[in-house]
């Protein structure tokens, strides 16, 4: 390491301590690969801050230095945002020790949470409070509410209450020369100019560092019923969605579509699973939730099912007798991650299209795939009544599926091309980080990219916040 690096790093311990600064690759490891272990970099440091004070501190220097900050919250974003390249001088700078609940106003129905608070320990907070925090992931136990608003995250709860950036009143952000924007603001109406937050929010770290945040909070459920449905395919399921909104209106809080193959890596991977209706093409997990606890939703839920059945759209459908049964369904759901990264790497795509044209999606995107890839995998699962698909590819054989990751450029194309010619997103809910900057380029406007870009260099004109990722 240079003379200059060593002062830099010297000047940041006075800031955040010398047990916060770390530079041992056996306490850095963890936090230069991606969650997937697809990412690998190298920084200058990992430093941990403990206040906003020092968060300031820490880029006031870095940005005097020339040096770049890669925020980081609970690491498992999933397009290597988080991962510094070690490109050029860089320090990870993760929000880990900002982890305090700052204030419940329960007459407000709002959460002041520092940035490195957990999903889940917001969720608990404000379950502990008698109220809800509608996002939801099953990454939650260690995500970050920071990461989770930087990445506008989406996640399972979005079909009823929104992404990431509908649950945001207000934010603290510290900008990158330094200054500290006190924008905490509990408001639900505020129209005093542009709405500064929204910059931030899904941002992916290169504009500034949330170091805490106001949420909005919604009445806690009372009541919910969750549901195992088997459908013939993605054409039926969307028809099954048309008829559950019809029947159960704002009750319908989840609808994730699960293709059969999913369920087998599950069951695979994750012994404790279990198959609730083995045989079938596709499934879908359903959950409705009322915030009155009169009873009968189960039986309402029970009754549009029937319908369902009767009329085609739905094979067989299980309601869950228990809580556990509901978990065990929701497990098989929040398991295919983790089960397909044990299963091996995969060509990952995080797609978003019309609800009315996710089927044709899927019948052209699987002919494609098909006949350019003989053989492969199409591991299709995700928020249908978002319109947000995972699809995922990779071969059934190890052995051929290095020559497959090695083709990620022609499926990306075949994928996503598609998903244009249908007026789609090709990043639904997990950004762009490096995964996506240069796919993207092909896919936005030659304006919208300027714009962006003036964004950025007007707030950053040093190029310091999170370089090469998103732009
Ligand atoms: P990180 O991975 O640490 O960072 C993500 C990005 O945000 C990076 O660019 C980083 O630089 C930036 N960042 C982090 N904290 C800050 C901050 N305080 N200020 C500024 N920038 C910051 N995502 C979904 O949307 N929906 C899902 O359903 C979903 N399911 C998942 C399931 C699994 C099993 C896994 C592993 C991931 C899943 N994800 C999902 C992706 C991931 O969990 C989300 O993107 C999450 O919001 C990232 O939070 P994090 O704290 O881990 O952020
Ligand atoms: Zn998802």
């Amino acid at each position: 390491m240079e003379t200059a690096d060593h002062s830099l790093l010297h000047g940041l311990a006075t800031i955040v301590g010398e047990g916060q600064v770390l530079v041992d690759p056996a306490d850095t490891a963890s936090y230069y690969e991606d969650w997937r272990g697809r990412y690998h970099g190298r920084a200058l440091a990992v430093l941990r801050p403990g206040t906003r004070e020092e968060v300031a501190a820490v880029v006031a220097r870095c940005a005097a230095a020339q040096v770049a900050i890669v925020p980081q919250g609970g690491n498992t974003g999933l397009c290597g945002g988080a991962t510094p390249q070690g490109t050029r001088p860089e320090v990870v700078l993760s929000l880990a020790r900002l982890n305090r609940l700052r204030e419940i106003d329960v007459a407000n129905a709002t959460l002041t949470v520092e940035a490195g608070m957990t999903l889940f320990a917001v969720q608990e907070a404000a379950a502990e409070a008698g109220l809800r925090f509608a996002l939801s992931l099953a990454a939650e136990g260690s995500a970050q509410i920071g990461g989770n608003l930087s990445t506008n995250a989406g996640g399972t709860a979005v079909l009823r209450y929104g992404n990431a950036r509908q649950q945001v009143l207000g934010l603290e952000v510290v900008l990158p020369d330094g200054r500290i924007w006190h924008g905490l603001r509990a408001l639900r109406k505020d129209n005093t100019g542009y709405d500064l937050k929204h910059l931030f929010i899904g941002a992916e770290g290169t504009l500034g560092i949330i170091t805490a945040a106001v949420l909005q909070l919604q009445p806690r459920p009372k009541a919910s019923a969750t549901a195992w449905v088997a459908v013939a395919d993605a054409g039926a399921a969307v028809h099954l969605l048309m008829r559950l909104r019809d029947a159960l209106g704002e009750r319908l809080s989840a609808f994730e579509l699960v293709a059969r193959v999913c369920v087998e890596l599950v069951l695979e991977h994750l012994p404790e699973t279990r198959d609730p209706l083995p045989g079938f093409p596709w499934y879908v997990l359903v959950e409705v939730q009322d915030s009155l606890a009169a009873g009968g939703l189960p039986e309402l839920l029970e009754a549009a099912l029937g319908e369902s059945v009767t009329a085609g759209d739905a094979l067989d459908a299980l309601i869950a007798q228990s809580q556990a049964q509901a978990a065990s369904f929701w497990r098989l759901r929040e398991a295919i991650s983790e089960a397909q990264k044990r299963e091996g790497f995969s060509i990952k795509h995080d797609v978003s299209l019309p609800v009315s044209r996710l089927p044709e999606f899927l019948d052209r995107a699987g002919e494609a795939v098909a006949s350019a890839f003989p053989g492969v995998r199409v591991v299709a699962f995700g928020h249908l009544g978002d319109g947000n698909l995972h699809y995922n590819l990779a071969m059934p054989r190890r052995a051929d599926n290095a020559a497959l990751i090695d083709a990620t450029p022609q499926a990306n194309r075949l994928v996503h091309d598609l998903v244009a010619a249908l007026s789609g997103s090709i990043s639904a809910e997990h950004g762009l980080g490096q995964l996506k900057r240069e796919e993207i380029r092909r896919y936005k406007s030659a304006l919208e990219l300027e714009l962006m870009a003036r964004i950025k260099r007007a707030l950053d004109p040093q190029g310091i916040m999170n370089p090469g990722k998103v732009l």
